[in-house]
C-alpha cells in the first residue's frame, strides 16, 4: 500500500495535490510519502519482533540524507556499499553501531573511514579484501569486526543483473570455501568474527529461495561452531524481498516471517536484515510534464520532460513500471503509444507499448514505484541536470535536494592553461 491515491480526478501524495507541488518545484521531480516509508519500514521491523534483530536500510536504493534520517529516526541501520555512503548515513545521524558494509571492492581508504566511524561489522567478500581489512586496522590500531559474505549458489528466480546469490556472479565467497576462509580469518591478529552475511538479489518474489539460502549459511554457521569453535553473533540475511511493480505478488514480510523466524528463532544469533526496494520502492513516484506528442509510422509517441538518465530501470532491466495521469480526464480514448525522455538514445523510454489514456501537450504523469533505484541510479547524462527530491508528509512538503543548476553540472571542471 501507499500513500499515492486520487481524490476525485486528482493524484494526491498524502494531503497534499501533487499539481500543487509542480506549480511550486516544476517537473520533472522525485516526490516520497515519509508515511509510506514508516508503514513499509514498521510492517517489515514487526514481523520479526519475535527475534532479536536489526534492520538495516539497504541505502543504495534511495541515498538522500533526509530518507536516511526519516529510517534512523524509526531505528534504522543501513545497508552501506561505500564510503560516500557512509558520509550520508552520518550526516543522516544514523548510529554508526547499526551500520553493515558490503560490496566486493572496498579500497583502503574505504575500510580506514569506516573503522573510525566504528560499523557493526564489514561484510567481506573476498580473501584479499580480508587481509586489507586486517592491515588497515592493524594501521590503526583497531580490531575489525567482519562477517564473511557467503555465496550459497541460489537462483533467487529474479532478473540477471539483480541476481547475486548464484556460483558465477562477483558476489562473496563460495560457501564451500568459507569454512577454510572462516579459519584464515580467525587466525588473523587484527580481525574478529562476528557473522555470516548473504544476500542474493533483488525483486525476489518467492520464498523459497530465502528459505533454501537460509538453510545453507545456518548450516555452516553450526559447522563453524561444532568444527572450528567459531561462535558468530549476527545472522545477516541481506535484503532482496520483492514489491508490485504491475502483476506480481511477493510474499508479505509476514509471510516471508512465517517461513523462517522458526529456523532463525532456533539459532539465537542477532538476525540483521538489509531491505532497500521493499521499503522505498512504492514510497516514491516521478513526476514528470508531456513536453509533444507525436505519430511515427503510426506509433505514437509521447515525450516527456524525465528520461533514462532520471530513471534507468525501463532501459536497463526493461522494467515495468506503471504511469498515470497527475489529473484525470474524462472521456479520453486510449491509445497505444510508447513514453519516452528526450535523450539521444532509443533506449530511452520509460514505457513501451503501453495503452494509456490519451496524454496531450502540458499533460502532468506520475511513473509509479520509482522511490527505489530511481534518484539514486540518475545521471547527469545529456548534461541535464539531476532533478528535485520532494518529500511529503501529511499536509506538509520539502524539497529535500534542489534541482541541480548548470553550474551545478559544470562544478570541478576546469580549462587547461595549455587550452588557453
Ligand atoms: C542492494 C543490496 C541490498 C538491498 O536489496 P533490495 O532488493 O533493495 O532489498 C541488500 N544488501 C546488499 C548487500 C545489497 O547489495
Amino acid at each position: 500500500m501507499h500513500d499515492f491515491q486520487f481524490k476525485d480526478a486528482e493524484l494526491f501524495a498524502e494531503k497534499i495535490p501533487v499539481r500543487k507541488i509542480i506549480e511550486e518545484v516544476g517537473t520533472p521531480f522525485y516526490l516520497y510519502s515519509a508515511n509510506t516509508i514508516s508503514n513499509h519500514f514498521k510492517a517489515f521491523d514487526s514481523a520479526f519482533e519475535k527475534v532479536p534483530h536489526t534492520v538495516c536500510f539497504a541505502a543504495k536504493s534511495c541515498s538522500n540524507i533526509a530518507i536516511l534520517r526519516l529510517l534512523a529516526g524509526l531505528g534504522a541501520g543501513m545497508d552501506i556499499v561505500s564510503g560516500g555512503e557512509l558520509h550520508r548515513a552520518l550526516l543522516a545521524g544514523v548510529d554508526p553501531g547499526k551500520i553493515v558494509y558490503a560490496g566486493v571492492g572496498k579500497t583502503k581508504e574505504e575500510i580506514k573511514y569506516a573503522l573510525e566511524t566504528g560499523i557493526m561489522m564489514f561484510n567481506v567478500e573476498s580473501t584479499q579484501e580480508l587481509f586489507a581489512i586486517d592491515e588497515a586496522a592493524e594501521d590503526l590500531g583497531k580490531k575489525a569486526r567482519v562477517s564473511l559474505r557467503v555465496n550459497p549458489d541460489v537462483d533467487p528466480k529474479t532478473h540477471p543483473y539483480i541476481s547475486t546469490g548464484l556460483k558465477q556472479n562477483k558476489f562473496g565467497i563460495n560457501i564451500d570455501d568459507a569454512f577454510e576462509e572462516y579459519k584464515l580469518a580467525k587466525g588473523l591478529e587484527n580481525i574478529e568474527v562476528v557473522g555470516i552475511q548473504k544476500h542474493i538479489g533483488s525483486q525476489i518474489t518467492q520464498i523459497s529461495p530465502f528459505v533454501d539460502a537460509l538453510e545453507k549459511v545456518v548450516n555452516l554457521a553450526n559447522r563453524l561452531r561444532d568444527e572450528a569453535g567459531i561462535n558468530i553473533q549476527y545472522l545477516d540475511i541481506g535484503g532482496g524481498l520483492g514489491i508490485t511493480y504491475k502483476d506480481e505478488s511477493p510474499p508479505h514480510p509476514r509471510e516471508l516471517a512465517a517461513a523462517i523466524v522458526p529456523m532463525l528463532e532456533k539459532t539465537g544469533y542477532t538476525i540483521v536484515f538489509e531491505p532497500g526496494r521493499l521499503i522505498m520502492g512504492n514510497a516514491g513516484v516521478l513526476v514528470a510534464k508531456v513536453l509533444y506528442t507525436k505519430v511515427n509510422e503510426g506509433k505514437n509517441f509521447v515525450i516527456v520532460d524525465a528520461g533514462m538518465n532520471d530513471l534507468v530501470r525501463p532501459s536497463l532491466y526493461g522494467s515495468y513500471q506503471e504511469i498515470i495521469p497527475v489529473v484525470k480526464k474524462n472521456g479520453k480514448p486510449k491509445i497505444v503509444a510508447d513514453i519516452v525522455g528526450p535523450i539521444c538514445e532509443s533506449g530511452d523510454f520509460l514505457a513501451k507499448d503501453r495503452t494509456l489514456p490519451t496524454f496531450e501537450q502540458g499533460d502532468f504523469l506520475a511513473v509509479m514505484s520509482a522511490g527505489a533505484y530511481g534518484f539514486s541510479m540518475s545521471s547527469n547524462y545529456n548534461s541535464r541536470p539531476r532533478v528535485a527530491e520532494v518529500l511529503v508528509k501529511g499536509d506538509e512538503f520539502h524539497v529535500i535536494r534542489r534541482r541541480e543548476s548548470y553550474e551545478d553540472l559544470v562544478r570541478g571542471e576546469e580549462i587547461p592553461a595549455f587550452l588557453k
